[in-house]
């Protein structure tokens, strides 16, 4: 991660909740609920913020209810194969029964873990960052600017 991260205290808020969730579950397998709303509270806490949530911890939320998927104990884990060779492990949510399959391929690699992904490695030309990082407008672009700033003002004088 970048060393200055903005929005570090909601990120820190996002793992305290998913680590609670998990922990209270832990804990008693019956906290289903409480699991839940911790992670529906995470959820609310990135949606307003707009902050992106890592994939494994995605994956182990459903969509549907916010329960938190734990395979024998909030949600069942099977293994599912179409045409042969495809196979998919299956997530069903317990509570909702929300369902989410995800391919088996271990060369997977998730868009952000590509290189191409990361801004710091993107080239930027350099002309068009220079030109963005001038203002646009000059605070004082003339003297006596208060005059000719009236669109109107200046056209009825130019034809008369
Ligand atoms: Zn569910």
């Amino acid at each position: 991660m970048a060393q200055h991260l903005k929005d570090k205290e909601a990120y820190q808020r996002l793992n305290y909740l998913y680590q609670a969730a998990h922990c209270v579950l832990s804990q008693n397998p019956k906290n289903v609920e409480l699991a839940r709303f911790y992670c529906f509270t995470q959820k609310t806490i990135a949606k307003r913020l707009v902050l992106r949530q890592d994939p494994s911890v995605k994956r182990t939320l459903c969509k549907k209810c916010c329960s938190l998927l734990i395979p024998g104990v909030t949600a069942t884990t099977r293994q599912r194969r179409k045409k042969g060779k495809t196979r998919f492990t299956v997530v069903r949510c317990l509570s909702c029964g929300q369902s989410k399959t995800l391919l088996n391929n271990p060369d997977h690699c998730l868009w952000a873990d590509r290189p191409e992904a990361q801004l710091e490695q993107q080239k930027q030309p350099d002309p068009v960052t220079s030109a963005e990082s001038q203002p646009k407008h000059p605070k004082h672009p003339k003297p006596d600017g208060s005059q000719s700033s009236k669109p109107g003002a200046a056209q009825t004088s130019a034809c008369t």
